[in-house]
């Protein structure tokens, strides 16, 4: 006797080769393999960095693809030997999605440089459906009071943000100018205002000034008007510049408003070259520094200073069948300022 068996399907936005646009599909709901756990997504930011997919610019992607690394939602089936997490669980998964535990660096704990690191949404499917499949290692539990369409944001411009300063040297009451108001930097703003550092916000024209101050900002630099390296001096220096803002022109033409010791925090992600002259690293000791997001740990640490804090990301939310509005919102450099898919 024949028997059918319903098969349980759900909602999914793919790319489906790169360049393409859009698909939203059904697929069968996928079941965790051991170490793996099920998420039943309920958000999952936008970021730029789901170009890569999109576009296919990063190597060795397998199509279709479902982007989304900033994923926030519910564990609703664990895979054979997963102890430590629960279904009904919170949990989300950031850019960090997964580690090898084997390689040197894993070795050393250095989880973020694996050479095997595995990335949401870009080595495996990642948040833009219904229900996602993640390994264990990339798990990041969300504290009770947290929204999921807050968390998710948290997860990579949140991170970034919240990581690149804690590691930047800045003590509190430190001078610390933040480049560029959108995705990172309105978090980058909130995040160095409750760290207790003196916070300058710099972008382009006077529309962001009374936003920069509502976020935390205490002084307010229009780039458009104002000469910003002298204006950093006039305050003394910056210990640092979180440089936010995809702009290498921008990033060069304020290394001379570091002050002593001062470092250029670089997390803006573009190819074009940053110019700067031996001497004007050397005299007063001056450092440039790449920063990329942080372990499911550190993610941990920026959701609960978050619900500690208040830090909340701006966002606009779109139904995940609009994923392809969604990502033109995200392109065209307008959303307030971070774009949230929902389920
Ligand atoms: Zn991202
Ligand atoms: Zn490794």
């Amino acid at each position: 006797m024949a028997t059918t068996v319903a098969v349980a399907t759900m909602k999914v936005a793919q790319v489906p080769n790169p360049g393409a646009d859009f698909q939203i599909v059904e697929r069968e709901i996928p079941k965790p393999d051991a170490g793996h756990v099920r998420i039943k997504v309920q958000a999952c930011g936008v970021c730029h960095s789901d170009v890569l997919t999109k576009d296919g610019l990063w190597p060795g992607i397998q199509y279709p693809r479902v982007p989304g690394h900033e994923v926030a939602g519910i564990i609703d089936e664990v895979g054979a030997g997963v102890s430590a997490w629960t279904k009904g669980q919170r949990a989300g998964v950031g850019w960090h999605g997964g580690h090898d535990n084997t390689c040197r660096e894993c070795r050393r704990g250095d989880f973020r440089n694996c050479i095997n690191q595995k990335i949401c949404g870009i080595s495996y499917d990642g948040g833009y459906q219904q229900y996602m499949v993640a390994p264990v290692e990339a798990l990041v539990a969300i504290p009770e009071t947290l929204r999921d369409v807050d968390a998710a944001p948290l997860l990579c411009a949140g991170i970034t943000t919240y990581n690149a300063l804690r590691h930047s040297g800045a003590m509190p009451g430190d001078l610390v100018a933040v480049l560029g108001i959108g995705g990172l930097g309105h978090l980058g703003i909130q995040f160095a205002n409750k760290f207790g550092y003196k916070v300058v916000a710099i972008g382009r024209g006077s529309e962001d000034a009374s936003l920069a101050k509502k976020l935390g900002a205490s002084e307010y630099i229009d780039n458009q008007s104002t000469n910003a390296t002298e204006a950093l001096q006039k305050l003394g220096g910056a210990r640092v510049i979180l440089a936010t803002a995809p702009n290498s022109k921008a990033m060069s033409e304020l290394i001379d408003g570091l002050g002593p010791n001062g470092e250029l925090m670089v997390i803006g992600a573009t190819f074009d070259p940053i110019q700067v002259t031996p001497v004007q690293l050397i005299n007063g000791s001056k450092t440039i520094q790449g920063w990329a997001a942080g372990t499911p740990a550190d993610s941990e640490d920026t959701l609960r200073f978050a619900e500690l804090s208040g830090v909340r990301p701006m966002i606009e939310t779109y139904p995940l069948e609009k994923a392809a509005e969604a990502y033109a919102r995200m392109l065209s450099g307008k959303a307030q300022f971070r774009v949230v898919l929902t389920m």
